[in-house]
């Protein structure tokens, strides 16, 4: 995968970054990752998925409620 990805602590860092990284291209991309953000220049907000790994965002999220079938894709990466 291309691009460019930091790490940011402590949490007041990534709150900060959170909420201004935009000016910077720099995006929160993972719901349970609030450290890891990512460089997407060009203006555009990328999507946020549930984990790394997610190739069907609506799906990880049912799944992570407890709503959903497992999806095979993301065996042994569950996070309960
Ligand atoms: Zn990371």
């Amino acid at each position: 995968m291309a691009g460019t990805a930091l790490d940011v602590r402590p949490t007041e860092g990534a709150l900060w970054l959170e909420r201004y990284g935009a000016r910077y291209h720099l995006y929160r991309v993972y719901d349970n990752e609030w450290w890891h953000f990512e460089y997407h220049p060009g203006g555009r907000r990328p999507a946020r998925l549930p984990h790394p790994g997610c190739v069907a965002p609506a799906s990880c999220r049912a799944r992570a409620a407890g709503t959903a079938a497992a999806d095979p894709v993301l065996t042994g990466r569950r996070n309960r």
